[in-house]
């Protein structure tokens, strides 16, 4: 799977894809990742040189109809994307699907990993920032509008690390033996080690009998009703 994420914030990305299971992943080249920022394609009036040699380059502009916040221009978030969809491309068989990050989109899901881990080679996934970003992207593109959930972040990156570490959950070989027999196990959200007894402040905790009995039938109906 390759993820094409049009960010103008890359580096937010660093620290988290470099370790454990998606740092693996990546390393075992199980996934790509490629960043594409809309900062580099901004041009015309937008792009200032001041006299001391500094560039900016705006990406952002003002809401028509008024309200508070900046909007993130279309044209080069559409030059982003379609850098993007040209490397998705360039592969044989390349099945694409661009996904646009909105508080309001479709409810991302495992089941939803699953399937686009199945039916998609390549994504690409688009990071909002400030108010949000030009509503004609959705109309230039067929994109699918996804939300990781009732909130409103401060961008688009968090939304794209949670489907980058749940798509890839889905991939072959990306989790190890282990973990993939725990996906597929009986799980529970109530788990122990060592040691039996915890002391706290002079208090004891102990972990429930039931899981030192050895009797795994009772075991697995337990972790059941703890779900
Ligand atoms: N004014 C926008 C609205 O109410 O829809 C919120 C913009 S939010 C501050 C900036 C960006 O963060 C959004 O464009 C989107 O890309 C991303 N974002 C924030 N919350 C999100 C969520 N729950 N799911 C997916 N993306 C989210």
């Amino acid at each position: 799977m390759n993820f094409h994420i049009i960010t103008l914030f890359p580096e937010s990305f660093d620290s988290y894809l470099r370790e454990s299971i998606i740092g693996k992943a990546i390393k075992a080249k199980k996934i790509k990742i490629y960043f594409y920022n809309p900062r580099d394609y901004v041009t015309g009036k937008y792009r200032k040189v001041w006299p001391d040699g500094n560039i900016s380059k705006i990406v952002d502009d003002r809401p028509f109809g008024g309200g508070p916040g900046m909007i993130i221009r279309a044209e080069p978030v559409i030059k982003a994307v379609e850098k993007a969809l040209k490397k998705a491309n360039a592969k044989n068989g390349a099945k694409v699907q661009i996904v646009n990050f909105v508080p309001s989109g479709k409810k991302f899901t495992t089941s939803y990993a699953k399937a686009t881990a199945k039916k998609y080679t390549d994504l690409v996934l688009i990071c909002g920032r400030y108010e949000g970003i030009d509503a004609r992207i959705d109309k230039v593109f067929k994109t699918q509008k996804l939300s990781i959930g009732d909130y409103v972040l401060t961008g688009g990156e968090l939304p794209a690390m949670v489907v980058i570490d749940s798509v890839s959950r889905q991939i072959k070989g990306v989790l190890g033996k282990m973990e993939s027999l725990e996906e597929e196990r009986v799980s529970s959200s109530e788990f122990y080690t060592r040691p039996e007894v915890l002391e706290y402040k002079g208090k004891k905790y102990k972990v429930p009998p039931v899981l030192l009995s050895g009797d795994h039938k009772k075991i697995e109906e337990w972790k059941k009703n703890k779900k």
